[in-house]
């Protein structure tokens, strides 16, 4: 038997060579099977046909077309964000040149929790980390996997920093917010009720008026639903005036720093203790690609550990870098290698235009809505995110509406309730949106109200 070849080293790119084609292959037959923006059908279906493709995942004997069998069957039955039909979730079509890199990160496949795995990784790290923290006003950055790790850790840091803070936040908060003291074992949150889908300055004041005891509030720039920003410089300032520290979760909406037109709206970003990235949302990253920026270093003591084959003293003292601070995880992704190819691609100007792009889009969407006989939107759009409705129809028929459409395959939208209605959700990420794929996007809920 002749041994399976290996993705680095010498022979590593000859390998791999071949296998690519033989990826690219599959992913084109079965985009073209499924010819839309998700397999039809339904769960029962989809899942009948992937169980029937793979057969045995484990049989005696291996099968030399397995890559091409089960590349192609995820294809064909993928939800595919690259399709404009495609919108319901912050899941975003990932740029070829960063699945590009996430290959090499892949081949290579060094590991952040030491020097001697990723010695050049670690720096790349270092320098990128830096880079994107003061795009915030911070010094630093952790590297997460996404907007739930970057919360969890915040919390952490604000726990390890002023022991058993309450998180304080809105009802549109995350819901990784409210899990994470769960998980850390802090006290209840306080959820701020959010009738406007936004944190209410005097709404905060009054709680942290009658809470004693050391408080982390936790704004949104980008609610999840509605792609909402809390008035950040009020929230901070009412946080400065109670001595409360603020983290702000820009999982959505960080990727406007990147944009000269949509900056203003992340002002008093800051001012927070921590802010939480994603660049697997608007930074067209494949995931996982999500960051904790952290204004204070000496809040990061808290992480520090050791482990004397990873992260031994004398080592450190020699000069090896010590990583294994830089997460709760120890082996860990080059997820750095993607991002740090993207943002030096395309320049700040670059993905400005990709980020002005899909605001840009999310009004016309809206536009078309306003303009629409049938059709109730919601509010303009503060990013990307569209909520809408056919005129008068009950939720069920919302709600129902949106299964058809997934279950036929023609459109992935997303629901969202809202002011006491469930509402039909667009999040529109994909820069290759053409305006006439906004009108297909509504064409299903147009001929649904009832009569
Ligand atoms: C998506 C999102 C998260 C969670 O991020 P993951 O990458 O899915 O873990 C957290 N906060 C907000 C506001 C989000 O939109």
């Amino acid at each position: 038997m002749s041994l399976p070849s290996l993705a680095s080293g010498p022979q590593g790119p000859d390998a791999l060579r071949p296998l690519l084609a033989t990826v690219l292959d599959a992913l084109a037959e079965g985009t073209r099977a499924r010819g839309g923006p998700l397999p039809a059908g339904g769960p029962q279906t989809v899942a009948a046909r992937l169980r029937s493709t793979v057969g045995d995942i484990l049989p005696d004997d291996g099968d030399p077309n397995a890559l091409h069998t089960l590349v192609r069957a995820l294809a064909e039955g993928a939800a595919d964000p690259a399709d404009p039909l495609c919108a319901a979730h912050l899941h975003g079509p990932p740029l070829a040149v960063a699945t590009a890199a996430d290959l090499a990160a892949s081949a290579l496949n060094p590991s952040l929790d030491s020097w001697d795995q990723a010695p050049a990784a670690s720096e790349l790290e270092t320098l990128v980390t830096r880079a994107l923290a003061r795009e915030t006003g911070a010094t630093d950055a952790l590297v997460t996997t996404g907007g739930t790790e970057s919360n969890l850790l915040a919390l952490l840091l604000a726990r390890e920093t002023l022991g058993p803070v309450r998180l304080v936040c809105s009802t549109a908060a995350h819901h990784s917010l409210p899990r994470a003291t769960w998980l850390l074992g802090l006290p209840e949150p306080v959820l701020v009720p959010a009738p406007h889908g936004t944190l209410d300055p005097a709404a905060l004041d009054h709680t942290l008026t009658t809470l004693t005891g050391p408080a982390l509030v936790a704004a949104t720039a980008g609610t999840t639903d509605a792609g909402l920003i809390d008035p950040l410089p009020a929230l901070a300032d009412i946080c400065t005036t109670h001595g409360a520290r603020l983290h702000i979760d820009a999982a959505y909406g960080g990727g406007l720093l990147f944009s000269d037109r949509h900056r203003p709206a992340l002002t008093g970003l800051d001012r927070a203790h921590t802010v939480t990235l994603d660049l697997h949302k608007l930074g067209w990253q494949p995931v996982a690609a999500g960051l904790l920026t952290v204004r204070d270093p000496h809040d990061l003591h808290a992480l520090h550990h050791r482990a004397d084959y990873l992260s031994a003293t004398d080592d450190t003292e020699a000069g090896i870098p010590d990583l294994l601070g830089r997460s709760l995880r120890t082996t860990r992704r080059p997820d750095i290698l993607k991002i740090a190819v993207t943002l030096k691609t395309l320049g700040r100007s670059g993905l400005g235009a990709l980020v002005d792009q899909v605001c840009a889009r999310a009004h016309q969407l809206a536009d078309l809505i306003e303009a629409h006989p049938t059709l109730e939107l919601h509010s303009r759009p503060t990013i990307s995110t569209v909520l809408f409705r056919p005129t008068d129809a009950p939720d069920d028929t919302v709600a129902a509406l949106r299964r058809t459409l997934l279950h036929d395959g023609h459109a992935v939208l997303g629901r969202a309730r809202l002011d006491g209605r469930l509402w039909l959700k667009a999040t529109l990420l994909n820069p290759h949106t053409r305006p006439g794929d906004l009108a297909a996007l509504l064409k299903p809920a147009e001929g649904s109200t009832p009569r």
